[in-house]
This record gives C-alpha cells, sequence and structure tokens, in this order.
C-alpha cells in the first residue's frame, strides 16, 4: 500500500472525467502540490450529522448462501468524517469521502481478472461483478453495469466546469468514481471506479458477503424493475 502511494498518489477533489480530458490532448500529470491543497480542503468540509429516525434503502445483497437476494430494505449507513476516519484507509478515505481520484493505472483492482464481487469498501454493499468488467485502457476499473439498478446511486456533478454523472453507494453515499456514455454493449455505459472504493471478493467466498439485510421478513421484498 505504502509503495503504492508513493508513485500512485490520489487526485483527490479531481474527478476521473477531468483527469480523462487531460489524458485525450496529451497533458502532463495533475500537480500532486494541488491535489493535496484540495484534498486538505475537502477533508475539513462540513457534514451534516448523523441524526434522527434511521432511513432505509432499497437493495440487493448476499444471503448465507452467497446467493444474490432482493430487493430488501437496509438500513442507510451515515457516519461522521471522524468515524470513518477509524474505519478506513487514508487512500479509501480520500475517495470514498472526499471525492478523490486515483492516479490511472495505479489502483490494485484494475487488472483483477479473477470471477467474482465488487463490495463497497466503506459499507460492504455489493456493486459490480467480474461478468461486466471490461478493458476499457483508461487506467481504471471499468464495468458496464453494476450488480443492481438500486445498488449504484447516481448524481449530477457540476465541478471543474463540467457535466458529468457522479456515482455512489446507495447505502453509505460513498464516492465511487463516474459513469460516462462510451462504454460497449449491452449498456453502452462506462462505470469508471476507483479501485480504493472497492473490495473484491471471489465467487467462492460470496457466503462471507452475507449481509444481515437478506434475512428480513420476505413480505418486506417487492419484486425487482425490470433490467434495461
Ligand atoms: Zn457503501
Amino acid at each position: 500500500m505504502k509503495r503504492t502511494l508513493t508513485f500512485c498518489v490520489l487526485l483527490a477533489g479531481l474527478g476521473i472525467g477531468s483527469v480523462l480530458v487531460a489524458l485525450s490532448n496529451h497533458g502532463t500529470a495533475q500537480d500532486p502540490a494541488a491535489a493535496s491543497k484540495d484534498a486538505a480542503a475537502n477533508s475539513t468540509a462540513p457534514k451534516a450529522a448523523p441524526q434522527g429516525e434511521q432511513k432505509m434503502v432499497r437493495v440487493q445483497v448476499f444471503n448465507r448462501e452467497g446467493k444474490l437476494v432482493g430487493p430488501v430494505d437496509s438500513p442507510r449507513v451515515e457516519r461522521t468524517d471522524d468515524d470513518w476516519k477509524l474505519r478506513l484507509t487514508a487512500e479509501q478515505f480520500a475517495v470514498l469521502r472526499s471525492k478523490g481520484t486515483e492516479r490511472p493505472f495505479c489502483g490494485h483492482l484494475l487488472d483483477q481478472k479473477q470471477a467474482g464481487v465488487y463490495t463497497c469498501a466503506g459499507c460492504g454493499l455489493p456493486l459490480f461483478t467480474s461478468d461486466s468488467k471490461f478493458h476499457s485502457g483508461t487506467g481504471w476499473p471499468s464495468f458496464f453495469q453494476p450488480i443492481a439498478p438500486g445498488n449504484v446511486a447516481e448524481k449530477v456533478d457540476h465541478s471543474y466546469g463540467m457535466e458529468r454523472t457522479e456515482i455512489n453507494c446507495a447505502r453509505c453515499d460513498g464516492h465511487l468514481g463516474h459513469v460516462f456514455n462510451d462504454g460497449p454493449k449491452p449498456t453502452g455505459l462506462r462505470f469508471c471506479l476507483n479501485s480504493a472504493s472497492l473490495v473484491f471478493t471471489p465467487s467462492d467466498k460470496l457466503s462471507t458477503l452475507a449481509d444481515a439485510a437478506a434475512e428480513a421478513p420476505a413480505a418486506e421484498a417487492k419484486p425487482a424493475p425490470a433490467r434495461p
């Protein structure tokens, strides 16, 4: 981890799209000093206190048999920045909670080709599977669709003078990356991810992802919406 960080300093505060623009213009590497200044600014940003009644999200999760079930209602994960810092590595915090971006070709999951599932490094929600991972050539892990439509939330991002679509974990609101319209069939979408926002679990270990929400009463669950 330390060795990787030496050469792969996070582009904290910069969106993946802006780096792509720089790359496509044959631009030089981003200024690390400016990036770390942005990171410092972001880390002190005030966050709403997690108070009030428990909010729920409707997502798909794994059960004890390692089977994806749902949608089921799962409690939304809300923590203070101080609490997140205790649970995440500095690199994970910079991406998930401060919207940082890894340098291209640096993430540890870029060349992961094993069959399995990618979960949120913040809350463990299943987000993507190896079945939809493809080689985009961008230097970031890329997928053409999420594991379930409700598990990845999308948000318009107007930062840096561009209009992009940010993707976040639906349960903990952790920043994952962005989604673009230049992906392969069948969706034509490219979900561009930071490795630091993900944890990989191989197919034969999916029962370890068993989620309490999977054991909720069946009457609570409604049929999944039709996939595009
Ligand atoms: Zn999450």
